[in-house]
């Protein structure tokens, strides 16, 4: 029997997925359980005081594993995004669509949360069908009563726990503790994203996984004859043919159960080919392998195999493109590495003042004026001083500022003062040193004007 309702064939077919037991799926269950307990708990986890992962987009506050990143950052970000892009060819290259049925929170969320309370109130595809077929009795407003509020109290919970990961915990707590007038935005907010979560997975479901998310539309590109794949092995299973207990097998393995199209939960027959709406979630894998081992025949007829596997019987094996894009992978790493042992915890932006040029004083000195803005980029405040690394040359400060609150901007104004002697050439580098104590957190080179007097 096909698994989509064929009373709505003219408009959209309505999956009802038949419940799956088997050994990927305990597997998938017990990962799926890690992953939503990571995702619950993150914005509760703190480093160094900081939330463990915030992707405050609105102040333009970013935190990985308790490091904080700004504006200023933007170019680790930039390689960081690259480097994440280049991992998803590579990984969808390899392994292909294995982190659309394993890992992405549509699927867990749809297949490991909702799917289960489903079968849960209503019970498995084929009670369900019946349900939504029949008329409106008092048992059928009650499940479905009953299953609309517990998907929109987990639609609500999804929609906190994604606007902590935004606006931080602790904003979220005051919205929600605080009068509705007093946070009017993040209370719209709340709604917004519960409504958005309760849409998708009561009733957009698996459109998002075939039509909308734009990484399923690239498999095509992404995918090659080497990719693992969830696949049928038609040459072990073809010509399929139902067969009567007791006879012998005189085609192949496939015995037209339909077993493996019950329980997709896009609704597609993997026994067709690879497919766009194929997730990989590897269900129909788990449900042939318990035909397989009813008729004592080997399992995996349904497998993760790839194509060139199934075409050659060969064992799998890695294909070039796979070994350019590592190469490319593990430059990116590296170079982020670099990038990232050589961030400073400040970031000065120095510029002479405009307007000046020089100014000779009584003394012999001559001296610039400069602008200085120092970004405090960790999570702590900092004391500093700037000194130049000439010793003969002073810094005479305008206002004395000498500590920066964790996470703050301060504007300095000084003159760096030099005697006139000595001084060769009108236009020359001077380096300055950033101390916090007496480490130097950071150098910062600027020029130095002056008319030449040797
Ligand atoms: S579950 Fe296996 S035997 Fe049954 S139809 Fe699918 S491929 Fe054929
Ligand atoms: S074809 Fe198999 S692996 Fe692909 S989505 Fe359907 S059940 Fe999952």
């Amino acid at each position: 029997m096909d698994n989509k309702n064929s009373e709505e064939a003219k408009g959209r077919q309505w999956i009802y997925p038949k419940l799956i037991k088997g050994k990927l799926y305990r597997y998938r269950s017990i990962f799926s359980w890690f992953l939503l307990a990571l995702l619950f708990s993150g914005p509760f986890l703190r480093i160094n005081g900081e939330q463990l992962v915030l992707l405050n987009v609105l102040e333009r506050k970013f935190v990985f594993f308790g490091v904080i990143f700004w504006p200023q950052d933007f170019y680790l970000f930039v390689v960081a995004t690259l480097i994440f892009l280049v991992f998803i060819v590579l990984f969808t290259a390899v392994f292909g669509r294995v982190w659309c049925g394993w890992a992405c929170p549509q699927t867990i969320f749809m297949e490991m949360v909702f799917r289960k309370i489903e079968y849960l109130i209503e019970g498995d595809a084929q009670r369900q069908r019946k349900l939504n077929a029949s008329h409106l009795t008092a048992e059928k407003f009650f499940k479905k009563g009953l299953k609309h509020v517990i998907f929109l109290a987990i639609s609500f919970l999804i929609a906190n726990t994604f606007l902590a990961y935004i606006i931080s915990t602790e904003a979220l707590v005051q919205i929600i503790s605080q009068p509705v007038s007093k946070h009017l935005t993040g209370f719209i907010a709340i709604t917004v994203f519960t409504l958005m979560f309760y849409g998708v997975f009561a009733y957009i479901r698996e459109i998002v996984c075939t039509v909308i998310c734009p990484y399923g539309r690239l498999q095509g590109v992404l995918l090659d004859k080497q990719s693992m794949i969830v696949g049928y092995d038609y040459r072990r299973g073809e010509p399929r043919a139902k067969v009567r207990k007791g006879e012998a097998n005189l085609h192949g393995d496939c015995i037209d159960c339909n077993l493996c199209v019950q329980v997709c939960p896009t609704g597609i027959d993997i026994r067709e080919g690879t497919q766009l709406e194929c997730i990989n979630c590897t269900a129909c894998i788990d449900a042939c392998d318990m035909v397989m081992a009813k008729l004592n025949r080997p399992k995996r007829l349904i497998g993760f195999k790839s194509e060139e596997e199934i075409i050659s019987g060969e064992p799998f094996k890695l294909s070039k493109r796979v070994y350019a894009y590592s190469t490319l992978l593990l430059i990116m790493v590296s170079a982020l590495a670099i990038l990232l042992v050589r961030r400073t915890d400040i970031e000065t932006t120095l510029l002479r003042a405009g307007g000046t040029l020089y100014q000779l004083r009584e003394d012999g000195t001559v001296s610039n004026l400069y602008n200085a803005e120092i970004i405090n980029k960790t999570n702590h405040s900092i004391n500093f001083n700037i000194k130049a690394s000439d010793p003969t040359a002073k810094i005479q400060f305008i206002q004395n500022i000498k500590r920066l609150e964790k996470g703050s901007t301060t504007k300095l104004t000084f003159f760096v003062i030099r005697p006139q002697k000595g001084i060769e050439q009108y236009k020359s580098d001077i380096n300055l040193n950033v101390f916090s104590g007496n480490q130097v957190i950071e150098k910062v080179e600027t020029t130095f004007i002056a008319p030449p007097n040797f």
